[in-house]
């Protein structure tokens, strides 16, 4: 039986060496063939070159180099879709995953689990805000979804091979990769670690990108955001024909003194932003589907190195 570690590595230079070291250090006394899929994906320092040299000196390592950057979710899926093991543990580059972990992944695995989930007990390093904000994040999308995705659960986890070829049917584009590992469903259960800081270089999340990342997410498993807008929309017109009635009435017991124009302004401008909040959340939703009606591939492949042959200009 075969493990794929799957890397994805955006400007990783400063990592890869040791990632190597610990990485093969530790498959190497669990005596399970393995192999280690590193994905670039449009680095732009030499994570390239030192991947390649990675290859020469150690051939159960894959180079998969991206044409440009696709991000984490594309690099993640270019990096599955290649793997040829019995079963795929992605890894993020900069550490943050201790592969000190896999031999407990792979107990569970031959225990008959196809899904191993390593779940943060502590996530050293960050701030309190982005704790919390995640926190928040993953109560608001389990609200909201029919899928229970695990909180406080990166990508670092071990999917069987049937769970692989699942994930591979799938045909959409846009892949918030949390949502659907939870999707695909199967035997699954949890083993929990301390998540370490990065060991070197800066992570490329910011704030704005966690937000868009969070809206991926909820937009692609729950429509409740489309439902909350239409029974916005319902109160609404129910408080304003309430306002109406109030109106029609105190005008004809008290008479009209032309004083009108504050609760007018408010009520239009009220109105006013409802209904363009309700576009954009239909907007969230339009994009999506033209995003995906386009059918163009999650990523493509510039070059790739796997053992000593080169296979050239592949396309996903
Ligand atoms: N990554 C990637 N493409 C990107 C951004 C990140 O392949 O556009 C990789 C990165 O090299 C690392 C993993 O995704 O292996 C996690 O990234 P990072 O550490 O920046 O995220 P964080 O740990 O802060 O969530
Ligand atoms: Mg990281």
């Amino acid at each position: 039986m075969t493990v794929s570690i799957i890397v994805p590595c955006h400007n990783e230079s400063g990592n890869l060496k040791i990632l190597h070291e610990r990485v093969s250090g530790i498959m190497d006394a669990c005596g399970e063939p393995w192999e280690m899929v590193c994905v670039n994906d449009g680095s732009t320092d030499d994570t390239l070159l030192q991947l390649i040299a990675l290859h020469q000196q150690d051939p159960r390592i894959h180079v998969i180099d991206l044409s440009r950057n696709f991000g984490k979710e594309a690099a993640l899926t270019a990096g599955l879709d290649a793997a040829q093991g019995d079963a795929a543990i992605p890894l993020d580059a900069d550490l943050q995953d201790p592969p000190e972990l896999i031999p407990a992944l792979l107990a569970q695995w031959h225990d008959g689990y196809d899904v191993v989930n390593a779940v943060r007990l502590s996530r050293e390093g960050e701030s309190w805000f982005k704790r919390a904000s995640a926190h928040f994040f993953y109560r608001v999308i389990n609200r909201m979804s029919a899928v229970d995705i695990p909180a406080d659960t990166g990508d670092f986890r071990l999917l069987s091979r049937p769970v692989l070829n699942a994930l591979q049917s799938l045909p959409e584009r846009r892949r918030f990769m949390k949502g659907l590992f939870a999707w695909v469903g199967f035997r699954s259960t949890n083993i929990y670690y301390h998540r370490a800081p990065r060991h070197s270089g800066k992570t490329t999340w910011n704030y704005w990108k966690l937000w868009n990342f969070a809206v991926e997410g909820i937009t692609s498993f729950s429509q409740v955001p489309l439902q909350l807008a239409a029974y916005l929309g319902f109160i609404v017109s129910g408080l304003a024909f309430i306002y109406a009635l109030w109106l029609i009435i105190s005008t004809l017991v008290y008479g009209n003194h032309v004083k009108g124009y504050p609760s007018m302004m408010v009520t239009l401008l009220f109105l006013g932003g409802v209904q363009l909040m309700a576009l954009g959340v239909i907007g969230e939703y339009l994009g999506r589907i033209y995003e995906e009606s386009k059918h163009r591939p999650i990523y493509l492949v510039r070059h790739t190195w796997k053992n000593q042959q080169r296979s050239n200009n592949e396309l996903n």
